[in-house]
């Protein structure tokens, strides 16, 4: 039997050759659109919110990944994007949903990196669950 050849991956406008789907950059984030990690994991907004602030303070508004403080972004650019309460270990990977040990703040760029891996990392695992 031949075996097949490499294809594009699927997103418009990349040529990196893949043996079927998507290239790593182009990974589907099977939650995008649903940013909302309160509403995916089932806890109330108000409680998202206060445990935010409650890890702000613990962390002093400091990404846990590249150590970048909040207040620092802001005092550059007020427009920046606020850092996101994130799961260190993510919930499908049996991360805690509302445990302070397993929350940490995330500026953008560090969120949007740690969603593609994950993203990828959930992709690998529903295809080894088939
Ligand atoms: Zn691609
Ligand atoms: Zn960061």
């Amino acid at each position: 039997m031949p075996t097949r050849p490499p294809t594009r991956c699927a997103e418009p406008g990349c040529s990196t050759l893949v043996p079927k789907g998507r290239c790593e950059a182009h990974q589907r984030i099977p939650w995008a659109g649903r940013d909302d990690k309160a509403a995916r994991y089932g806890i109330s907004s108000g409680a998202w919110r206060s445990l935010k602030a409650k890890v702000t303070r613990r962390d002093n508004g400091c990404c846990y990944r590249c150590g970048i403080d909040q207040a620092e972004i802001r005092r550059d650019d007020p427009e920046a994007p606020d850092h996101v309460l994130d799961h260190i270990t993510p919930i499908f990977e049996g991360g805690s949903a509302t445990d302070m040990d397993n929350l940490g703040l995330l500026c953008e760029p560090c969120d949007t990196l740690k969603s593609k891996s994950e993203a990828l990392r959930a992709n690998q695992a529903r295809k080894r669950a088939r």
